[in-house]
């Protein structure tokens, strides 16, 4: 997993032309590693491919569904949401997204197709093609004092503890905790933690 401050996350991926094998053996990989991580979703540059790809399994799904080249097309209303990123390991932010998106994107086979997304779906889906942008949802944050560090207790007791930017020393060794640890909440876009009481009222966290 790539981790925040690697420079591939702020580059923009290349198009996809290619649907061959290796681009489904890349997405299956994707799968893997978005559902070790307990990820909602995962773009490829967070595993170190520049290809515009990103994978999305909102809780309640059975199977990950793969957006190639996927295209925000229409954005509509708009909802202060809690966030993070497994490429941002134990932090939090308050964000605005759209209620509901349209996005055209293409299957692994190179078939082009629609989706309209609300909730959780929708958030990820803008986060994952931001990450493709080289755009991180810290560049989003309603306010800096709307970002907080992620504190997990013994007993799965989550603090949000108020920060500045994220620490690089603290963010490395949040990225070796989540590797070795796999099955700790990593709060990558709503992955149905409870939310900050304390974030903002009016929140339309999609994580219930
Ligand atoms: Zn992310």
């Amino acid at each position: 997993m790539r981790v925040f401050p690697d420079p591939i996350l702020r580059q923009r991926a290349r198009k996809v032309t290619q649907f061959d094998a290796k681009l489904a053996r890349l997405a299956a990989d994707m799968v893997e590693t978005m559902t070790a991580h307990r990820g909602v979703g995962l773009a490829a540059n967070q595993v170190g491919a520049l290809l515009r790809m990103c994978v999305v399994q909102p809780e309640d799904w059975d199977e990950a569904l793969a957006l190639v080249n996927p295209e925000i097309m229409r954005r509509e209303g708009l909802r202060e949401v809690e966030e993070g990123c497994l490429s941002l390991p134990g932090y939090r932010g308050m964000v605005n997204r759209a209620e509901r998106i349209r996005v055209r994107y293409q299957d692994l086979s190179g078939k082009q197709l629609r989706l309209k997304a609300d909730c959780m779906l929708a958030q990820a889906i803008e986060h994952e093609t931001d990450h493709l942008n080289g755009i991180l949802y810290i560049d989003h944050l309603i306010a800096h004092d709307r970002f907080f560090r992620i504190k997990v207790g013994e007993d799965g007791e989550v603090e949000y503890l108020p920060t500045g930017e994220p620490d690089a020393a603290e963010l490395e060794a949040a990225a070796r905790r989540m590797n070795q640890h796999p099955h700790l909440p990593q709060f990558d876009p709503t992955n149905g933690r409870p939310a900050n009481p304390a974030a903002g009222q009016g929140r339309a966290d999609a994580a219930d």
